[in-house]
């Protein structure tokens, strides 16, 4: 289908869309080209026209979060990118649970269970996704994860209908999920949460943010770990052993002050990324005979 068929039915659909959209502006790594088209669907029926649309018409389509453990190539994304930034609703379901749309930030999340005294999301403090993302990735940190606060969630399936699974039903595991490298979009969650004094709960989150900021190269853009954790072992001092820190490849960079981190220094491509990415695998296979895989998921025209 060419663009202006596109386009023309997502103005019948009447449906939120820019073109030619540059991916650098969405992602936290600040890396990307442009998407053929953007679309934020503002409800669930108009996501549904959208994914029926595009899978009828074999238009290709990607879900996007809030774009913080992505690699988007510099030819662009092909096709429709659908934010779900427009999916911002969390209301109180009852004393101890909260419902939250996928497009909501992490950091909203977290303020909302502060201000109501509840316990369990302290770690997700400083984590820069979207709850879509963060369940799709079961996002964790300091020794928890969303799974373990995730009461059940919605989705839209491949056949296009809605889906309400229990926790139990999504298949989570170390980073991955039902949801890893499927067709399903998530829609909202349900969080189960404790009872917790509010500045209990406000110094653990001062404190993991404290931690992040001495350890993290924060101040430069990146999509957080780089690798995922090798079983028994630590990406990032495999890494630093093998000598990588500081290594780069155009403006990608292995991070000085945390080696499991690659940076962007300011003018870092796709293509930069992947080269450091393979050479750090390399290095790190011959010197340290550990097979590194990649945490960061890379989309686009390859
Ligand atoms: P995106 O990056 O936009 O997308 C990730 C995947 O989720 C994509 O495949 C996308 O298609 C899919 N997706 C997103 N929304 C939906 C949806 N609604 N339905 C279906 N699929 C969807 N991660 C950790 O786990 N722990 C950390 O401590 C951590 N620290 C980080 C620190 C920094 C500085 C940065 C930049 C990143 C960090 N990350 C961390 C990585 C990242 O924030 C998480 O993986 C996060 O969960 C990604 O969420 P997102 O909304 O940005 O998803």
């Amino acid at each position: 289908m060419d663009t202006t068929a596109i386009a023309n039915a997502l103005s019948g659909m009447d449906i939120f869309f820019r073109e030619k959209e540059s991916m650098a502006e969405h992602t936290t790594f600040k890396i990307g080209g442009p998407a053929d088209f953007i679309c934020e669907p503002d409800s669930v029926s108009r996501l549904k026209d959208l994914l029926s649309f595009c899978r009828k018409n074999s238009v290709p389509y990607f879900v996007l979060g809030n774009g913080s453990n992505l690699l988007v190539s510099d030819n662009g994304i092909e096709g429709i990118v659908i934010s779900l930034k427009r999916f911002e609703n969390v209301t109180l379901e009852n004393a101890f649970e909260i419902r939250c749309d996928a497009g909501v930030r992490l950091s909203h999340l977290c303020s909302v269970a502060l201000q109501n005294e509840l316990s369990g999301l302290e770690f997700a403090w400083g984590i820069p996704g979207s709850v879509g993302g963060a369940i799709y990735m079961n996002a964790g940190a300091y020794n928890s994860e969303i799974s373990t606060v995730l009461k059940e969630c919605t989705y839209i399936d491949e056949s296009g209908n809605t889906v309400q699974a229990d926790v139990s039903g999504l298949d989570f595991g170390y980073r991955k999920s039902i949801f890893s490298d499927s067709e399903k979009v998530i829609i909202n969650a349900v969080f189960r949460l404790t009872h917790e004094n509010r500045d209990i709960i406000q110094s653990r989150m001062d404190d993991l943010l404290r931690r992040r900021k001495e350890k993290q190269p924060l101040e430069y853009p990146s999509a957080g770990s780089t690798f995922k954790r090798p079983t028994g072992h630590f990406a990032g001092a495999l890494i630093e052993k093998s000598g990588l820190k500081g290594t780069s490849v155009g403006g990608a960079e292995v991070s000085e002050k945390h080696a499991g981190f690659i940076i962007n220094k300011g003018s870092a491509t796709c293509r930069d990324v992947l080269s450091l990415i393979s050479k750090v695998k390399e290095e790190v296979f011959l010197k340290e005979s550990v097979v590194l895989e990649p945490e960061v998921k890379t989309v686009g025209r390859l």
